[in-house]
C-alpha cells in the first residue's frame, strides 16, 4: 500500500490538498487586469506594459486569430524567444479558444516540419530571425498563416529597440511582408483587432491549452496534451508552495524560456496568477541577469542549474546587490550542493531543487523553500501529488530506499500524447504515469533520482535524445555505426559524445561530421566530441551496449 510520509514535513502554510478552480488559464489574466490594471505586468528592455495593456493586446490578437479562421481546438504554433510578443500570443491563442504549440526557436527545418505536421498547426507566430527556416518548410505543412515579428516592431516600445543578438545575425534579412496575404506583421495584425471578449465554451478538464513537444521516454518528439486544468493545478500548487510570496507584490525573472513548459508554468502562468511583474530576458546572459535582479529588485527566480552556475562564475557577481531575491526553484537537471549553498550565500534568498517532466506540467516534487531540505534530493511530492517507486522486479510498489522507476499521479499529469494512443498506454499503469526516471524514496518521504531509464541526455538544460542524433549520423554515407551518449561536463551538466564506426575504406574528419550534424540538428544536440572506433561493444543479439560506453567514459573522467 502507498505510504505518504512526506506530509509530516509540510509547513502549516502549505496544504496537503487544494480545491483547484475549474477555470481557464486566460481567466487569470482577465482577473489580473481587473484587480491590478495599472500594475506592471511585463518589463522588457527598459520598458513596461501594464496588466490592462497586456490583456487588451491579447484580446486584440485573439479577435484577429478568430478572423483568420482559428476556432476552438485549432493548434497555433509559437516560435519566439522570450519577449512581450510571446506572452501576448500565448494568451491571445488561449482567448481565441486555440491550443498553443510552443516551438523551440533553435529548431532546424527538419524539426520544425515534424512539429508542424504532427500538431497540424494552421497558424504560426514566428520570430523574424527564424523566418527563413520556416519559409523553407511551410509549403510542406498544414500552415495557412504566418505572423512574423521582431522586437524592433513592437509598438509599446521604441521602434529602434532590437535584440542585441538579432541585430548581429539579422543583418541583411529582409522579409517582404506586405505582398503576401498570408504573411502578417505582428503589430499591425494585433492592432487591427477588436478589444472584445468572446464567448467560447471551454471545459478546463477536457480541453487542451497546450501541446508541448518532448521526446518523452523514447523516440521522436511527441505532443504532450496538457489541459487548462493540468496547468491551472500545477500553477496553483506552485503558488501554495511559495507561501511567503504575495499576490500583487512579486517580481519574477523570466530567464527560463517560455517555449519550455517549465518557463511557461513556473514563470508565465505563475506570474499572472501571482499578478506579478515579469522581467523578461530574451536569452540567458549572466550579466543581464545580474543587472536585472539589482535594478528590478527581482524576488523570484526560477531557473536551471546551469543558470545559477553561470551567475556564480561571473567575475562581477559580488558587485551587484542581489538581496531582493527571496525564492528560487531549480529544475530540469541535478542541482550541485555547492551551487545551492553558494547561491544562497550570495543572494541571501532560498534556492531549492525540484523535479518534473513535460508530462507533469511540469512540477511533481520540490524541496521546501522555507523548511527542511535535503541536498541531493528532489524533495517532497507536491500537494495532491502521489509519487511512488515501481519495483523493476515485482512491478509493484517498491520498499523504502529500494531503487525503481519513479511514478506519479496527480492533477498535473497529462491527458496523453497527441494522436499516439499506443505510446500513451505504454507510459500509464492504471492512473500512474511512468516517468522513466530511476530513483528511490527514503524513510522521510524525500525522493532521489539515481539514473534515467531512458537514455536522454540533458545538455545545458535541454533534453537531447541519442536516437535522434544517431538517426542523423546513420544517414551519413561514411558512417556504419554510431552510438551517442551524454558525458559529464562541468558547465553544461552533460554534453553529447558520439562513438562512430566508419565503413571500410571511408575517411571523414571530426570537423566534417560536426558541420554535417549542424545542418540537421539544433546546435545543442550536435555532439561536442566524436570518437572513432573499429567496433562498438554489443550484446549477443547485436544491440549496442550503450551502458558500457557510458561507464567507460565515467571511469576515464574519474581517472583524470
Ligand atoms: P522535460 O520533459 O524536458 O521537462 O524533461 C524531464 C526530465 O528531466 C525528467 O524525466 C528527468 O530525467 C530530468 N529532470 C528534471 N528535473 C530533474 C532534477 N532535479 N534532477 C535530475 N533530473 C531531472
Amino acid at each position: 500500500s502507498l505510504k505518504r510520509p512526506w506530509f509530516q514535513h509540510y509547513p502549516d502554510e502549505v496544504p496537503a490538498s487544494i480545491d483547484y478552480e475549474n477555470r481557464t488559464l486566460q481567466s487569470y489574466l482577465h482577473e489580473a487586469a481587473e484587480h491590478y490594471p495599472d500594475r506592471s505586468a511585463l518589463h522588457f528592455m527598459g520598458k513596461e506594459m501594464t496588466y490592462s495593456e497586456l490583456y487588451e493586446s491579447a484580446l486584440k490578437f485573439a479577435n484577429q486569430l478568430r478572423s483568420i479562421g482559428v476556432e476552438k481546438g485549432d493548434r497555433v504554433a509559437i516560435m519566439l524567444a522570450n519577449s512581450p510578443q510571446s506572452v501576448i500570443s500565448y494568451y491571445g491563442v488561449l482567448l481565441a479558444g486555440g491550443v498553443v504549440v510552443m516551438t523551440n526557436p533553435l529548431y532546424v527545418e527538419r524539426e520544425i516540419e515534424h512539429q508542424l505536421n504532427d500538431s497540424g498547426a494552421k497558424v504560426m507566430v514566428c520570430l523574424d530571425l527564424v523566418y527563413p527556416r520556416v519559409a523553407k518548410v511551410k509549403d510542406h505543412t498544414s500552415l495557412e498563416h504566418l505572423i512574423v515579428t521582431g522586437i524592433k516592431d513592437y509598438l509599446p516600445f521604441p521602434k529602434n529597440i532590437i535584440y542585441p543578438f538579432i541585430q548581429k545575425r539579422q543583418h541583411g534579412l529582409q522579409i517582404d511582408i506586405s505582398y503576401n496575404k498570408n504573411l502578417h506583421p505582428f503589430v499591425s495584425f494585433m492592432e487591427a483587432g477588436e478589444v472584445e471578449e468572446m464567448a467560447i465554451d471551454i471545459d478546463p478538464k477536457e480541453d487542451l491549452a497546450l501541446l508541448q513537444y518532448t521526446g518523452g521516454t523514447t523516440g521522436p518528439a511527441k505532443g504532450v496534451m496538457l489541459t487548462h486544468y493540468n496547468l491551472v493545478a500545477n500553477t496553483t500548487q506552485s503558488v501554495e508552495w511559495m507561501h511567503k510570496l504575495e499576490k500583487g507584490e512579486e517580481v519574477i525573472l523570466a530567464a527560463l524560456p517560455f517555449f519550455h513548459v517549465y518557463g511557461l508554468t513556473v514563470v508565465m502562468n505563475l506570474g499572472v496568477m501571482f499578478m506579478a511583474k515579469m522581467v523578461i530576458l530574451p536569452k540567458f546572459d549572466p550579466k543581464d541577469v545580474l543587472k536585472a535582479i539589482e535594478k528590478q529588485k527581482v524576488t523570484l527566480f526560477p531557473g536551471a542549474p546551469t543558470m545559477y552556475i553561470g551567475i556564480l562564475n561571473h567575475p562581477d557577481v559580488k558587485r551587484y546587490d542581489l538581496s531582493s531575491v527571496e525564492a528560487c526553484i531549480s529544475g530540469s537537471a541535478p542541482l550541485p550542493f555547492e551551487v545551492q549553498t553558494q547561491f544562497e550565500r550570495v543572494t541571501g534568498g532560498h534556492l531549492v531543487e525540484g523535479y518534473g517532466l513535460t508530462e507533469t506540467s511540469p512540477v511533481a516534487t520540490a524541496n521546501l523553500l522555507w523548511g527542511q531540505r535535503n541536498p541531493g534530493s528532489i524533495g517532497l511530492p507536491w500537494p495532491d501529488t502521489d509519487v511512488a517507486i515501481l519495483s523493476t522486479e515485482t512491478r509493484d510498489l517498491a520498499e523504502t530506499n529500494e531503487i525503481g522507476e519513479i511514478i506519479v499521479r496527480g492533477p498535473q499529469v497529462m491527458k496523453g500524447y497527441w494522436n499516439r494512443p499506443e505510446e500513451t498506454q505504454a507510459v500509464f499503469k492504471d492512473e500512474w504515469f511512468l516517468t522513466g526516471d530511476m530513483g528511490y524514496m527514503d524513510e522521510h518521504g524525500y525522493f532521489y533520482i539515481v539514473d534515467r531509464k531512458k537514455d536522454m541526455i540533458i545538455a545545458s538544460g535541454f533534453n537531447v535524445y541519442p536516437r535522434e542524433i544517431e538517426e542523423v549520423l546513420y544517414e551519413h554515407e561514411a558512417v556504419e555505426e554510431v552510438c551517442a551518449i551524454g558525458v559529464p561536463d562541468p558547465y553544461r551538466g552533460e554534453t553529447v559524445k558520439a562513438f562512430v564506426v566508419l565503413h571500410e575504406g571511408k575517411i571523414v574528419s571530426e570537423e566534417e561530421l560536426d558541420s554535417y550534424c549542424r545542418k540537421y540538428l539544433a546546435s545543442y544536440k550536435v555532439p561536442k566530441r566524436f570518437e572513432f572506433r573499429d567496433e562498438l561493444p554489443k550484446t549477443m543479439v547485436g544491440k549496442v551496449l550503450r551502458r558500457v560506453l557510458v561507464d567507460e567514459e565515467r571511469e576515464k573522467q574519474q581517472d583524470s
